[in-house]
């Protein structure tokens, strides 16, 4: 997966677009003019194979270096795990993502992966083993075979073929004008929003991470499409340890675990049906918000 090597400062790499939307597209020049990130320490390791457990240890970060925007954070998830991080909004679900990633490191803490320390293990080496699957998935000025083969650049036309079919993309990539070589632009014209989340999930499979996270889009996409991406996402995290910034209620129901986030803390964690059992703040939530888009997310 090459989707995270490129340097911060190349404005046109998908890097800066995971950023923007990992971190808010408004943050984006703001963390690309003050944040170098720090290289790698001298002793990191690399890591040529990644089963996918990820530990959080205590975990607490500051932005600012001064307020907590997480706190005490501490989870496990084992190796092909599906957790779901759920919470209001700045209650710090993407902050938590941006740690796993290591866009940002722990001011206090251990972040674990398969038991290594993150920090120790060289960025480059971490990241080829993660890839995403984005809300706004980026696209580039290429063609859909180009679009894919990104996660994998070595990948032959068949694979990349392959991909699409595992991923759902095959058949609306074969109805377009030139099939695989149809040009896309860089805005994403011309191909719809659930379209673009099912190249996405190609990339992603052809990138083969242990690692994922997903940003689960909110803006509604039409029935079918919906099913499509549905069914791919499951081919594509089957095996894989998913982290995902929930919105619908069937994800969310799916997943191993499901982390509450509020006010940068853990509030809750279990399963679905752990949580509603405690009849605590996911109880409610279920009650008040999710019950009523049950019908959108079935
Ligand atoms: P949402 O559901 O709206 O995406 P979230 O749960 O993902 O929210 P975060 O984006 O992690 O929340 O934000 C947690 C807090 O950290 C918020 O107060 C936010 O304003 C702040 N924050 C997020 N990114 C940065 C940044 N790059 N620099 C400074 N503060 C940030």
């Amino acid at each position: 997966a090459r989707q995270f090597t490129r340097p911060l400062n190349d404005l046109s790499n998908q890097f800066n677009t995971l950023l923007s939307a990992v971190a808010g597209a408004d943050r984006v020049f703001d963390i690309l003019d003050e944040q170098e990130e720090a290289s790698d320490e001298k002793q990191a390791i690399e890591l040529s194979m990644v089963k996918g457990e990820v530990e959080f240890d205590e975990v607490s970060f500051s932005y600012d270096g001064d307020e907590d925007t997480v706190q005490h954070i501490s989870f496990r998830a084992s190796p092909g795990e599906s957790v779901a991080l759920v919470g209001p909004t700045g209650a710090g679900k993407s902050t938590i993502i941006n740690l796993i990633t290591r866009f940002y490191e722990p001011d206090k803490g251990r972040i674990l992966i398969d038991g290594h320390e993150s920090r120790s293990i060289k960025r480059e080496s971490l990241r080829s083993h993660m890839a995403f699957v984005l809300q706004d998935s980026f696209l580039f000025e290429g063609t859909v075979r180009e679009n894919i083969r990104y996660g994998r650049l070595d990948a032959s036309d068949e694979e990349v073929e392959q991909a699409a079919i595992a991923a759902n993309a095959y058949n609306f990539i074969k109805r377009m004008p030139d099939g695989f070589d149809t040009l896309l632009r860089q805005d994403g014209s011309g191909i719809s929003q659930g379209q673009r989340q099912l190249l996405s999930i190609s990339r992603a499979i052809l990138a083969d991470p242990s690692i994922l996270i997903l940003d689960e889009a909110t803006s509604s996409i039409d029935t079918i499409t919906e099913l499509k991406i549905q069914e791919g996402l499951k081919r594509l995290m089957k095996g894989r340890t998913s982290f995902i910034i929930a919105h619908r209620l069937n994800t969310i129901q799916q997943s191993d675990q499901i982390l509450v986030i509020e006010s940068g803390r853990i509030i809750e964690k279990g399963s679905h049906d752990e949580l509603l059992r405690k009849k605590g703040f996911y109880h409610g939530l279920y009650q008040n918000q999710f019950k009523r888009h049950a019908a959108r997310a079935l």
